[in-house]
């Protein structure tokens, strides 16, 4: 087990909470010139450099200068938990003691990061773990980042991440601001992570007015359904249903600029005995009719105190094969690290008992 050692001053600036023009102007107010930057972001988003003194193209009286104002405070408190089919979940501790979840899901030839933009989360769908625990803050730009960086640590030798998915705790579009800011630095080619918009996806419950503001980023949207009926949808995501109502959600996906060559991808919950009847199979496939897109089908998975049950391999099977006669490109999301509550809807505290008996591998970093 390995604990932070670098005491380091709360006065100083952290680089990595820095945007470009922020980390621009420290730089000139140094005097020195602009391309120093792009330099010290390379350390910190190419390298995982920890520390000023690691920035080695640096003369030693800049990293000298550099160090009296600023630091590099990465978290170290990132406790990971190994699923029996190589899912992680990471939980990393911010600056205020509060956690954020972050998941590496290994699938055949992909390796996706789920990350979250938000502690606890401002909807309250009831299917959901982190939706019981209420928004607690919304995540800043950089801690999006670091759990990235955090989780790149983690790799084995050889694993790259291949995709990203905004799909972890909270709603990424009610944290917008850091949502863009932080895909700004991930897919920044010169100093930043340089991660393709493509391999990106950013999912939402349906806050629609805010669908348009996506389209610029380049990435990927993904819609979540869950229901076909205003009511029904009123029922299991009441919040994000009272701010748009199902019509407007759909409404806003039709409107919704997409890019040549792209699809919207609609992501449906399936609750046994709720939303997963061959009726509702029907109703889904007319409402999304002549929309560009796929669905993405997810059995419910499970947590202590959910009132909703996984329906049967087969009734998920027949909910397709309606779907898929209807000229729809539908999957099933495979449910990955349940053992180690990674899976969807599964993020978020739990009593800690509860938690510790579901919990195959402990590690710390
Ligand atoms: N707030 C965003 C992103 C987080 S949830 C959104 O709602 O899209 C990511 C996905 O997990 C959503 O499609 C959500 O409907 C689904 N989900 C939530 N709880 C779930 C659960 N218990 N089982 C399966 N999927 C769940």
């Amino acid at each position: 087990m390995q604990r932070a050692h670098t005491p380091v001053s709360s006065s100083k600036v952290n680089l990595l909470s820095l945007s470009e023009p922020e980390m621009a102007a420290l730089v000139a107010s140094f005097g020195w010139p602009s391309y120093r930057t792009g330099q010290i972001f390379r350390w910190i988003y190419q390298r995982r450099a920890r520390t000023i003194a690691e920035m080695t193209d640096l003369s030693l009286g800049d990293r000298e200068e550099l160090n009296a104002r600023a630091c590099i405070r990465r978290t170290r408190d990132v406790v990971v938990f190994r699923a029996a089919d190589d899912t992680r979940k990471l939980i990393l501790k911010l600056e205020d003691g509060l956690e954020v979840e972050a998941v590496l899901i290994p699938d055949e030839e992909r390796l996706t990061l789920c990350v979250s933009t938000q502690v606890g989360c401002t909807l309250d769908c009831g299917f959901c773990l982190t939706g019981t625990m209420g928004l607690k803050r919304n995540v800043k730009p950089h801690e999006i980042v670091e759990q990235v960086l955090s989780a790149q640590d983690q790799l084995d030798t050889g694993e790259r991440l291949s995709n990203m998915v905004f799909m972890g705790m909270g709603e990424p579009l009610a944290n917008l601001n850091a949502l863009s800011e932080a895909i700004a630095r991930l897919t920044n080619k010169q100093w930043g992570l340089g991660w393709s918009p493509r391999r990106i996806t950013v999912s939402t419950a349906g806050l629609a007015s805010r669908l348009k503001d996506i389209a610029p980023l380049g990435v990927n949207l993904a819609v979540s359904l869950n229901a076909t009926t205003e009511e029904q949808r009123a029922r299991l995501m009441p919040a994000v249903n009272g701010i748009a109502p199902l019509s407007t959600l759909l409404l806003a996906c039709r409107r919704y600029p997409l890019a040549p060559h792209r699809r919207l991808t609609f992501e449906y919950v399936l609750l046994a005995g709720v939303n997963d009847r061959e009726t509702d199979a029907v109703r889904l496939a007319e409402l999304i009719r002549g929309i560009r897109c796929k669905v993405n089908l997810i059995p419910f998975n499970p947590f202590p105190g959910s009132v909703f049950r996984r329906p049967s391999d087969e009734d998920v099977a027949a909910f397709q094969s309606i779907l898929r006669s209807a000229g729809i490109d539908v999957f099933i999301r495979k449910s990955r690290g349940r053992d180690v509550l990674g899976a969807c809807g599964q993020l978020g505290n739990l009593p800690d008992r509860a938690f510790r008996t579901l919990t195959q591998i402990e590690s710390r970093c």
